[in-house]
């Protein structure tokens, strides 16, 4: 379809336009990308469901997205249209059930926590990005993920149709959950708290954030987070990626502006306007020094977006 008609189509079905040539990097915490042929944000959850029925109807490469905090843009941009999520909305249902819509971010969850004195969730803060991007990853930290705080959801399935599932259709494992399998879209997930106090509340906040700005590069730093995932040992013991990363060196190590992070070997930086090679690069020779010496695959956590198919 030409761009015009797919447009005036597009305006039809879901009652906003279509951006084209949308410059893809402030949409990415790493800062990097090129233009993505189409863009939409989408502000309430009819929006979203419409975009991408419109999308899977004219056979237009999709792609929805939170924060961007886990994501590499391809230089050359994205052929087909990104959603961006920006629906949010946290509601308290019964005593202890947190409704969030998917665009809403993590750190709207904990403020929302705290006010309703809710505990239990506390591990989140600090993660940046939205509840999507959280289950679709089942974000975690400190030994506890997303998943186990998770009762229920509301998804978009393949056939278009939008119904609720419960924890089980999730099958959350490390850093994965049936989201990743594609297809399925988040709008709203139903966690789980229970009743606390707020001073209890708040000094886990602050006990958290300590230990992670401790780990962490500063937030100005442009990065996805953990680029690798740990990997399991062929003993089957887990081990910390960084760990077998320090161990190669891999701090100091650079590809044009792309660098390893000096505090922490498992963050790959955007230490100097690098592009997603330089980073994909720096990213393939630590794998293959990891492998060389521990006979280990690490598996990157951060997801590369090609532009084309
Ligand atoms: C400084 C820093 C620290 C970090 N620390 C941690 C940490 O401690 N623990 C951790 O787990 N992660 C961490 N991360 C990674 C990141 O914050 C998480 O992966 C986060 O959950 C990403 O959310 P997002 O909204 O930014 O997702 P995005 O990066 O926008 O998207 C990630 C993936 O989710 C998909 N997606 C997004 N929304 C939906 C939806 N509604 N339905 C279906 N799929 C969807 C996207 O298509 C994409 O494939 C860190 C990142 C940074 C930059």
């Amino acid at each position: 379809m030409a761009s015009t008609n797919l447009n005036e189509e597009f305006l039809m079905e879901v009652g906003r336009p279509l951006s084209e040539g949308v410059n893809l990097a402030p949409c990415s915490h790493f800062r990097i990308g090129g233009d993505a042929d189409y863009f939409f944000e989408a502000g309430t959850e009819e929006e979203l469901v419409r975009a991408i029925l419109f999308a899977r109807e004219n056979d237009l490469r999709h792609r929805v997205i939170g924060g961007g905090h886990n994501l590499l843009f391809d230089d050359r941009g994205y052929r087909g249209l990104i959603l961006h999520n920006a629906v949010t909305g946290i509601r308290l249902q019964g005593p202890s059930r947190i409704h969030a819509a998917s665009g809403s971010t993590l750190e709207e969850l904990m403020t929302f926590c705290r006010d309703q004195e809710l505990g239990g969730l506390e591990f989140l803060v600090g993660i940046p990005g939205t509840i999507g991007g959280a289950v679709y990853g089942n974000a975690g930290a400190f030994d506890q993920d997303i998943g186990q705080v998770l009762r229920e959801a509301r998804i978009l399935t393949l056939s278009g149709e939008v119904v609720r599932v419960d924890a089980d259709f999730f099958a959350f494992s490390y850093r994965h959950s049936a989201l990743k399998k594609g297809g399925y879209i988040l709008l709203e997930a139903v966690l789980e708290g229970y009743a606390r106090d707020r001073v209890h509340i708040q000094e886990q906040l602050s006990g958290y954030r300590k230990k992670r700005e401790n780990r962490h590069p500063p937030w100005e730093v442009a990065c996805a987070g953990s680029y690798f995932k740990n990997p399991v040992l062929p003993s089957g013991e887990k081990v910390p990626a960084a760990f077998l990363l320090d161990q190669i060196g891999a701090k100091g190590m650079t590809v044009g502006g792309a660098a390893v992070f000096s505090g922490h070997a498992n963050f790959i930086i955007n230490q100097d306007r690098a592009n997603s090679e330089q980073v994909r690069e720096l990213a393939s020779r630590l794998k293959a020094r990891v492998k060389d010496r521990f006979a280990v695959d690490l598996e990157e956590e951060v997801i590369f977006l090609p532009a084309g198919p």
